[in-house]
């Protein structure tokens, strides 16, 4: 229909799906919706971390763009953007050779984080020691290492925050260890836990992940930023070494470059509030998920909440008066594995309610098999709500 307005999202994963849902619903006859994603499948994260203990399957996780009605799907890497002139440019990465370009009305960018190492000296000649729950194609290759382990140790490594999904360096440690004690070995392997932060994170819930680690035997250190990694071993700030048999490093993270690039922030994407998700340089510019510069947790749900209120917001613009109802809060739930070696992981669960001042928090010490449960039906509904509706 002409006079249809074009909004570009770049990526379609929790935040982009979350604004073509509503978006979609709520006006779809005033918009063509093109959405730019680099893979043409998705690959869900919470329960990611269960791969490793054989709790869960990727098939569970991975879901493609056919069922996602009344969008335009280009699969794409997006390389730069152009705001003044409201162009995005992107390459065909594996499916195809050259570069395009595309036109948008509104452009929202949601393209998640970078997990880069290149700060950390060393990096570039030994990234191949470094696996983690993060990364969806070497999580079965730190399977494979810790499956294999008969001794030695082990490092897993938390990198300043803010980084996406705070519990998931404290899940991979309890869960490594919860395989190791499972295949009897826990004893001849050192687990220990580097964090550049002063508590584990989310701070929230560190006293009660610090009383499970001592249960488990698990070193933490704290305060310690790992800035070099040789074949072997690892060097923090400080100058302290740790000897390393497996190594589940997470990489600081960042927005993608071509958000700096573009002017629209260095680190994050900047935002002009978190309920207003405008570049503060152009009207017709929104950011969502985790690339956005949000003063909370880089998760599911606020990555969620952040997608419609940029759908809110265009719906204004659009002159669309039924808006979506959506406050930033959530509920959560921490893996923290199973200290006897059973596979069948506990979790603890913990919140927030950013609508009080001073935010309230919440949580349930108590790890209960149920909340694992829990995040599963929980991480299924997010999947068919948003990639087959
Ligand atoms: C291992 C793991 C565990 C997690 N655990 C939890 C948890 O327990 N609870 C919780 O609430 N959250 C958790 N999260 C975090 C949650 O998955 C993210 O917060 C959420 O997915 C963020 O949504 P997003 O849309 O910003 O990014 P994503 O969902 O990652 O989507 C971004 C999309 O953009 C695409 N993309 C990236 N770059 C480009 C580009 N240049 N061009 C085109 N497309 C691009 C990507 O391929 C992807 O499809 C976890 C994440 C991981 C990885």
């Amino acid at each position: 229909m002409a006079g249809k307005k074009r909004v570009v999202i770049v990526g379609g994963g929790i935040a982009g799906l979350g604004v073509v849902n509503t978006l979609v619903s709520k006006a779809g006859d005033l918009v063509d919706v093109y959405v730019i994603t680099r893979d043409r499948y998705y690959v869900g994260g919470p329960t990611r971390p269960l791969l490793l203990t054989n709790e869960e399957e990727y098939g569970r996780i991975v879901r493609g763009y056919e069922n996602v009605r009344n969008i335009n799907l280009i699969v794409g890497s997006v390389v730069s953007i152009d705001p003044g002139n409201r162009v995005v440019n992107y390459s065909e990465t594996l499916y195809g050779l050259g570069s395009r370009s595309i036109n948008y009305d509104y452009l929202v960018i949601a393209p998640g984080v970078v997990y880069d190492g290149s700060s950390i000296i060393g990096y570039d000649k030994y990234w191949w020691r470094v696996a983690n729950v993060y990364d969806v194609g070497r999580v079965h290759v730190l399977k494979d290492w810790v499956w294999k382990l008969n001794s030695g140790t082990v490092v897993v490594y938390a990198p300043k925050a803010p980084y996406r999904c705070a519990p998931a360096p404290t899940e991979t440690a309890l869960l490594i260890h919860t395989v190791l004690r499972h295949r009897g070995v826990r004893d001849r392997v050192r687990i220990i836990h580097v964090d550049a932060n002063d508590k584990t994170q989310p701070p929230v819930i560190a006293d009660v992940v610090k009383s499970i680690y001592d249960k488990a035997g698990i070193e933490l250190i704290t305060n310690q930023e790992i800035t070099e990694i040789g074949d072997g071993e690892v060097v923090t700030k400080s100058g302290e070494r740790y000897k390393y048999d497996v190594l589940a490093l997470l990489e600081p993270n960042r927005a993608p470059s071509f958000i700096k690039e573009a002017g629209l922030g260095t680190d994050w994407f900047e935002v002009r509030s978190p309920t207003d998700l405008r570049s503060p340089k152009f009207d017709d510019v929104y950011g969502a998920g985790d690339a956005a510069k949000l003063p909370y947790p880089k998760n599911q749900e606020i990555a969620f909440e952040s997608a419609l209120f940029a759908a809110n917001g265009i719906l204004s613009d659009l002159g669309v008066d039924e808006k979506v109802n959506v406050q930033y809060a959530f509920v959560g739930w921490a893996y923290v594995g199973n200290v006897d070696g059973r596979l069948e992981t506990n979790s603890v669960q913990f919140g927030f309610d950013y609508t009080q001042q001073p935010p309230k928090p919440m949580k349930d010490p108590e790890p209960k098999r149920d909340y694992t449960l829990q995040k599963d039906r929980w991480m299924q509904t997010y999947l068919s709500r948003l990639f087959s509706y």
